[in-house]
């Protein structure tokens, strides 16, 4: 049989770093200053952690500001809305990332109406989303805008194509829908009540699955020769004797890969795209606002 070409988002995500870096040491010389990331955490899920010491580092390396604000996870809601209207107000601060989950006594979705949406780097806020509903610019989230370079680097030209996102979150699924709807694909958002879930993949040319259930989608729910992206990250129950259990996607990658052209790896695929695309966000930001 054949096997697919596997989609390196690690080297590809390090490239754009790359280019990153160069355009926000031409900002810091025209700005007279560096472009600046606030990263706020509320408590210590052991994920966020990770996820926010490599964006801290990755900001750094990438030669812009990183501001970190790791907070106690009893904060109160009113003192995080005080601490992103202080981020709003700070000319330093270009991009304000609030690492989600929250903590549950926090509504996440009054903390991201409070951010400046010409902050907004995550995307998440509704002006945010309704810009890139309505073609207009504006911040996007990282992770959709991540999947859709991984895609366009790819296919090249979508248009046309039938692409079917399985997930409809806020986050991913509505986003990278939007994304690919704009590039001309036809698409599909299918979710937990579409019906026969195994027969729609099948037509797609393109199909990302941004689900958060192991290798769901099987090797025989692909189309031969089409672009998968596995948005998914799931961490299996650890063998007896190990620490940690294995990292796997939504798509059952080793059946997979034996019927699609293309096929995103987790890790190594959508993952290391989030964050390059997040600093991507940040200069641009600094960009808009220095004008
Ligand atoms: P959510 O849980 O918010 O959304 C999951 C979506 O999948 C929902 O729309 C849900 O449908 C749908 N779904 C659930 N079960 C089924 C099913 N059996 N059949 C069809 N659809 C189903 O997850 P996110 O979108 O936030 O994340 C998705 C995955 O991506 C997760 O594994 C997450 O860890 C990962 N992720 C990875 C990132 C990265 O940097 N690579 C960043 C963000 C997320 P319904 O709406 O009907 O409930």
């Amino acid at each position: 049989g054949t096997t697919a070409r596997i989609i390196d988002g690690k080297a590809i995500a390090a490239a754009i770093r790359g280019e990153v870096a160069d355009e926000a040491a031409g900002f810091a010389a025209r700005a007279g200053r560096r472009a600046g990331l606030a990263v706020v955490l509320v408590g210590n899920d052991p994920a966020s952690e990770v996820y926010v010491g490599s964006k801290v580092r990755l900001t750094r390396e990438a030669g812009m500001e990183s501001f970190e604000h790791r907070l106690a996870a009893e904060t109160s809601e009113a003192d995080l809305l005080a601490l992103v209207h202080r981020l709003n107000d700070n000319p330093a601060v270009d991009g304000i990332l609030v690492q989600l989950p929250l903590p549950r006594h926090i509504d996440s979705g009054r903390v991201i109406l409070a951010i400046d949406p010409a902050k907004d780097v995550d995307g998440l806020h509704p002006e945010n989303a309704g810009r890139l509903m309505n073609g207009l610019p504006g911040l996007v989230p990282c992770t959709p805008l991540g999947s859709m370079r991984l895609i366009e680097r790819t296919v090249g030209d979508v248009a046309g194509l039938d692409a079917v996102v399985v997930g409809r979150s806020v986050l991913v699924g509505k986003p990278v829908a939007q994304m690919l709807l704009a590039a001309n694909a036809t698409v599909t958002v299918a979710h937990s009540r579409t019906r026969d879930l195994a027969a729609l993949c099948r037509r797609a040319d393109v199909l990302v699955a941004a689900v958060g259930r192991p290798e769901m989608v099987r090797g025989d729910w692909i189309k031969p020769g089409a672009t998968v992206i596995d948005v998914g990250i799931n961490r299996l129950a650890p063998a007896p004797d190990a620490a940690k259990g294995r990292l796997v996607g939504d798509v059952a990658f080793a059946e997979a890969k034996t019927v699609a052209s293309a096929i995103t790896p987790v890790p190594g695929g959508v993952g290391p795209m989030t964050i390059a695309c997040l600093l991507q966000n940040t200069l641009q930001a600094a960009q808009r606002r220095v004008g």
